[in-house]
């Protein structure tokens, strides 16, 4: 069996021309979306990703603003921009690229955006009412993960699902979602025994550990969909996914790529959560 390639440079790109439109509905109302992200200190993959998604707002036709800061900011800087930014009726949302530096408390600073900006939903209260089911916004890694799923028409219900990685921004939200699905979930971390017996069993499994190449095709089993949301960059330079893609392709009935299939969807459902609040704040 050859996997088939679940595509998220493709899906992307088709979601994308769905916000363009509506964005266009909105700017009839005399209203843009607006994204404003923070970054701070000068990690070269966090610049990365920041360029990416700023360009993506460009190419929907949204508002984009970047305030970028040298490591040694005093964090007051970055909370007082964030205060500015939750009174701007321009921006709907804001996001702060993570890592921060070591001496910033990452939660509080989170807990400074505004819940009604918060597109990235890592606020206490989302989290909260992603837990119970209630509207929110989806963290956008899982969310587009999600998209896999709903795109290939793959049903969740009743299937046996395993995330690998527990993080409060893959691991829990996509556990999470994959439960109010309908699938029976298990989630492993670093301290679960006997890892290959887990992903043997799952009828859908998402890794999301940092580890290059973790998860082998004799750990997968037969027809399994496999979601790579790992990014690693190898020695030579490439990116490669927390899966061996060659070994877990001849066993997965579908597979996300590395580059090119779960981080295009992160921006692309960054996007629509920023749409999305644009489009709240239209109403109210
Ligand atoms: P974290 O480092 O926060 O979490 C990694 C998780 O993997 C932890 O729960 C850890 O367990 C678990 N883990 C580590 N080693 C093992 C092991 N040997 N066996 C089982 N579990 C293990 O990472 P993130 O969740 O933030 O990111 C995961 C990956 O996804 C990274 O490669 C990251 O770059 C990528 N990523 C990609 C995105 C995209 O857009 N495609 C977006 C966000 C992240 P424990 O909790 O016990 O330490």
């Amino acid at each position: 069996m050859t996997a088939q390639i679940l595509d998220g440079n493709a899906l992307g790109q088709k979601l994308r021309a769905g916000f363009k439109q509506r964005a266009e509905e909105l700017a009839l109302q005399g209203m843009r979306p607006g994204l404003a992200v923070i970054l701070v200190g000068e990690d070269p993959a966090s610049q990365v990703y920041v360029r990416n998604k700023v360009n993506a707002c460009a190419q929907a036709g949204f508002h984009s603003e970047k305030h970028a800061y040298p490591a040694d900011i005093e964090p007051s800087a970055v909370f007082d921009k964030i205060a500015e930014l939750n009174a701007d009726p321009k921006i709907h949302g804001i996001l702060v690229q993570l890592p921060l530096p070591r001496n910033f408390d990452t939660e509080a600073l989170l807990d400074a955006i505004a819940p009604e900006k918060d597109v990235d939903g890592f606020r206490a209260e989302n989290v909260g009412a992603l837990v119970q089911g209630q509207p929110c916004f989806i963290p956008c890694t899982p969310y587009g993960a999600m998209k896999f799923f709903e795109e290939a028409g793959i049903s969740l219900k009743g299937k046996e699902a395993v995330v690998v990685g527990r993080s409060n921004i893959v691991g829990k939200p996509m556990a999470m979602l994959l439960m109010h699905a309908g699938a029976t979930v298990t989630v492993c971390h670093s301290q679960t025994r006997d890892l290959k017996a887990h992903c043997l069993r799952a009828d859908i499994l998402v890794a999301a550990i940092g580890r290059p190449k973790m998860i082998t095709g004799d750990m997968i089993k037969p027809g399994a969909v496999v979601i790579d949301v790992g990014i690693n960059r190898l020695p030579d330079g490439k990116l490669c996914g927390d899966v061996d893609f060659e070994s877990a392709k001849e066993v997965a009935s579908f597979i996300t790529p590395v580059p090119g299939g779960v981080g295009p969807m992160t921006i692309t459902m960054l996007l629509a959560n920023t749409l999305e609040s644009a489009e709240r704040s239209a109403n109210t």
